[in-house]
């Protein structure tokens, strides 16, 4: 298996763009140790080894990453970095290979086919604003203060929009609340298949810091908002 090293010292992309740090209050700081990842060498678990086969099966392209262990309590265990899942998708660093999988599944079997029946084009992008971020939880209140973002353990993914062959370009920041109806029931039906298939969806419904993506990561749930 091919390793791959793509990640970057300080992944800060989501607090430009909003993500799940928009508005106050701020977390606060998790840091990735200054001095760089550690390498784990534990056993593969036998549910990861599983993904791994599913997802080689589902003719997805995609390098293994090392166990790495960032500091600050930013563990990601049984990554990987998705390279071809049929449709090109941007953003997209380390993700714990049961979220691979089942965004791939979301991918090809919710968006691809809403867009063609609801929207009568063709899927060609998915747009994320990332994956892995070593990074609290913001925007949820008292009860998620100072808890990890699942961002943290490469288990989550900002998925911002889509792009159809006919060169419409749908946002969740502008098309959530849209004016136009297919739009908005476009939106919906990913987001309904989405709670289906992942453990915590967020939308702009949930909250504020959610006004441009939709939050889908495979921790604690179900959760859907
Ligand atoms: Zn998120």
């Amino acid at each position: 298996m091919r390793f791959v090293f793509a990640f970057a010292p300080l992944l800060l992309s989501a607090c430009v763009f909003g993500g799940d740090d928009a508005p106050a209050p701020r977390p606060a700081p998790i840091r990735e140790r200054p001095s760089g990842p550690v390498t784990l060498n534990g056993p593969t678990p036998l549910a990861t080894q599983q993904c791994f086969t599913d997802l080689a099966k589902a003719d997805v392209r995609y390098s293994g990453l090392p166990d790495r262990d960032f500091g600050g309590g930013c563990v990601v265990t049984g990554a990987v970095q998705l390279l071809d899942i049929g449709v090109p998708v941007t953003g997209l660093k380390s993700m714990r290979c049961e979220l691979a999988r089942t965004f791939t599944a979301w991918v090809r079997y919710a968006v691809a086919p809403a867009a063609m029946q609801i929207l009568g084009s063709e899927l060609v992008r998915v747009e994320t604003y990332g994956t892995y971020s070593c990074r609290g939880i913001v925007g949820g209140g008292p009860a998620t203060a100072g808890k990890m973002s699942e961002h943290g353990m490469a288990n989550a993914v900002d998925v911002s929009g889509f792009v159809l062959k006919d060169g419409r370009r749908i946002t969740i920041e502008r098309g959530w609340r849209s004016e136009d109806p297919a739009t908005r029931r476009f939106l919906k039906t990913l987001h309904n298949s989405a709670c289906r298939r992942f453990k915590t969806v967020l939308s702009p419904d949930y909250n504020a810091a959610h006004y441009n993506h939709l939050h889908l990561d495979m921790g604690r749930g179900p959760f859907c908002a």
